[in-house]
């Protein structure tokens, strides 16, 4: 159980990790890497105070190494549920359950692009977690479809329940490349998922391939597949002045609650929510 679960790793966790850390409340901050923060890819930034030229990866590994020496503890991983318990939340990070009693959601503005009858077929032959629903297709044909190297973790853990498991990337990332005997990399390009007969069938650019279960790994998703009733409005999280969302003991900030998709107002809305966050929790 910790006090406080920051989901996130760009200028609005680190932000709010900073100033709770200065009210002298622990947090931990999940992150999938900095790499995916859309910041990362950034070459030249001009307009961050104090800063007159400075690369976003850079800036993010200062905003990083201060956290960092300030005690505050991060942890790998990309959060795929969230589930309020009444006195907290349980989040599922990887095939861990964390436990905290309030959350602030730093989760950038990047949105899966879903594939065609993904959405539609969650839950019925196709999963967005390895841990969750691997069991339901041990000793079967599982494809894993993947944008980042979370993906190549979850394809290992399936190989060891599976009969096969073929791995499609998504895009281009440091994905499979020491295959175990029961998986094999496909050079195929995904376009669509469809349920035929009782038989998932993921079709390719290059053609079709039929398998009992399809899951698909990639390091973001839409804040209301995270959390159950969080209300949203053109994409983005709903918050009021304090950074609160529609639950309780719930706080946002950055590009995930909306423009302009700055690091200055990121930063800012960071340092409110933690602030919010102290407050309630006193
Ligand atoms: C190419 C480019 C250039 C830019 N140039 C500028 C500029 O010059 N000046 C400026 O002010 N702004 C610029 N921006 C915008 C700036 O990068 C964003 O406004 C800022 O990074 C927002 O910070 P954030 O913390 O809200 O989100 P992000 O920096 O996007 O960080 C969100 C993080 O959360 C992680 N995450 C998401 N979901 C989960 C989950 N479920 N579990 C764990 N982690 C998760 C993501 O992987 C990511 O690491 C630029 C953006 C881009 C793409």
């Amino acid at each position: 159980m910790t006090d406080i679960l920051i989901l996130g790793g760009g200028p609005a966790a680190w932000s709010a990790a900073i100033t709770l850390k200065n009210r002298n409340l622990d947090s931990t901050v999940i992150t999938t890497g900095m790499e995916q923060s859309g910041l990362y890819k950034a070459d030249k930034i001009t307009n961050y105070p104090g800063f007159p030229e400075i690369s976003g990866k850079e800036l993010l590994e200062k905003f990083r190494e201060h956290a960092l020496s300030m005690g505050v503890e991060v942890r790998n991983g990309y959060a795929r549920q969230v589930m309020p318990t009444g006195s907290g939340f349980m989040v599922l990070v990887g095939d861990e359950i964390l436990e905290c009693r309030a959350l602030i959601l730093a989760l950038g503005a990047a949105r899966p692009r879903l594939l065609p009858g993904e959405s539609e077929l969650l839950g019925q032959g196709v999963s967005w977690c390895g841990t969750c629903d691997g069991m339901f297709y041990r000793g079967k044909d599982v494809a894993v479809l993947s944008s980042w190297h979370g993906g190549v973790e979850e394809a290992d853990f399936l190989a060891g329940l599976c009969r096969k498991v073929d791995y499609y990337a998504l895009k281009k990332h440091d994905g499979l490349t020491e295959c175990r005997e029961n998986q094999s990399v496909i050079p195929e390009t995904p376009l669509s998922i469809a349920r035929e007969n009782g038989r998932m069938v993921l079709t390719t650019r290059e053609g079709t391939h039929t398998y009992d279960g399809i899951f698909v790994f990639r390091p973001t998703a839409a804040p209301d597949q995270l959390i159950p009733g969080l209300a949203i409005e053109n994409g983005f999280i709903v918050v009021d002045r304090r950074m609160q969302t529609s639950v309780p003991l719930c706080y946002a900030c950055g590009d995930c609650v909306g423009r302009p998709l700055q690091i200055a107002k990121a930063v800012g809305e960071g340092l409110v929510a933690a602030i919010s966050c102290s407050e309630d929790l006193k």
